[in-house]
């Protein structure tokens, strides 16, 4: 089927509601994403079915066993439109930015807050692919810190009384580009844990580039080959300033964003947002196949219901969730058109045909 094809790929909202300006709409795709070669009943193999329960049921004609089309997706059991699930998906794969809740509340015209939050954070959950491959090749392995400046710190290896957190950068790097990206939060920079974090997320045999701090030396020689720039030396050859300029892209972007779309986002839920940059960023290239992904159309994912998503923390946590109510049902749709997107990024080059 055409989720990996660009071209399928609406090119702003416009082009979305051509697209899918309906309910019907969402699920003829849902279908053809799921049974590109149209549906067949999983216990007898029967192509004769009726759709039934407004169209989320399959039944089969010849031993009636019922189908949920939905089933395994996002979209399951949701008493939102799945056209609500599909903008929603469609704006966090599209806007360079990603959307903020505040700003899904705004266009989906949802009454409460918690419903866009809730909905952003169920897509978000479908970021994270636990069979993902590993980096290989050539790369860049450094560490940051989130959280901002703070004041009397003694340079950038205090740890103790320090706010912010630590997260080590890994980024593969190509001839004339960058591949693709992991971030991950660390507890500290020693060389356990930093070569715990490589042996997970880098192919054996791939080359390490990092600078000189000593929390790479643990990396084994028969495994990785390790190139360790000191970027001192670096800079009094007169070379390059950077031992990691691949990591030092991503992290000024990572940065960006975080502050720019976010407005700064809580300890509690880093993790997510990380997992959301490297979704984006390693399908920069293949934006139907993260939309697909998103709403669980693309790879086997687990669904995630409400029960296991904090409350939010952004700075709108004025919001007080009322009772256990997800809130899921006030939704207005479609909507008085949108301010087209800034675009996804249908200008950069064809990238490497693994997805993360
Ligand atoms: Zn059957």
């Amino acid at each position: 089927m055409g989720a990996q094809k660009r071209g399928d790929y609406p090119k702003n909202l416009g082009d979305f509601y051509r697209r899918f300006p309906d309910d019907a709409a969402c699920f003829r795709y849902l279908v053809e994403t799921r049974w590109p070669d149209g549906f067949r009943c999983p216990a007898c193999g029967s192509g004769d079915a009726r759709l039934m329960d407004q169209r989320r049921t399959w039944q089969c004609r010849a031993c009636r066993k019922q189908t949920s089309a939905t089933a395994g997706t996002v979209l399951h059991r949701s008493k939102l439109p799945l056209s609500a699930w599909f903008t929603a998906a469609y704006l966090m794969t599209s806007l360079k930015p990603g959307i903020s809740a505040l700003q899904l509340q705004g266009q989906l015209g949802l009454t409460r807050f918690e419903t866009a939050w809730l909905l952003l954070h169920k897509l978000r959950r479908a970021m994270v692919n636990p069979d993902r491959s590993r980096l290989s090749g050539t790369v860049e392995v450094d560490e940051t810190w989130i959280g901002g400046k703070q004041a009397g710190l003694k340079g950038g290896r205090q740890r103790k009384g320090r706010k912010a957190i630590e997260v080590v950068v890994a980024v593969e790097r190509r001839e004339k580009s960058l591949g693709r990206l992991r971030l991950e939060i660390i507890r500290d920079d020693g060389s356990e844990t930093l070569y715990d974090f490589i042996k997970r997320s880098v192919e054996p045999g791939s080359l390490i580039v990092s600078d000189a701090w000593q929390g790479y030396s643990g990396i084994e020689p028969e495994v990785y080959g390790h190139q360790s720039v000191s970027q001192a030396a670096q800079k009094r050859a007169g070379g390059s300033p950077s031992a990691v300029p691949g990591v030092d892209q991503v992290t000024s972007n990572l940065k960006t964003w975080l502050r720019g779309t976010h407005h700064g986002v809580g300890a509690d839920h880093l993790d997510a947002y990380l997992d959301e940059f490297v979704f984006r960023f390693n399908r920069r290239h293949y934006p139907m196949a993260g939309f697909a992904t998103l709403l669980g159309l693309g790879a086997a994912q687990a669904p995630t219901t409400g029960d296991g998503i904090l409350s939010p923390l952004t700075p709108e946590r004025a919001v007080r969730r009322r009772g256990r109510a997800t809130g899921l049902t006030s939704v207005r749709f479609p909507n008085p058109p949108l301010p087209a997107p800034s675009g996804p990024a249908l200008d950069a080059a064809p990238g490497p045909a693994t997805l993360a």
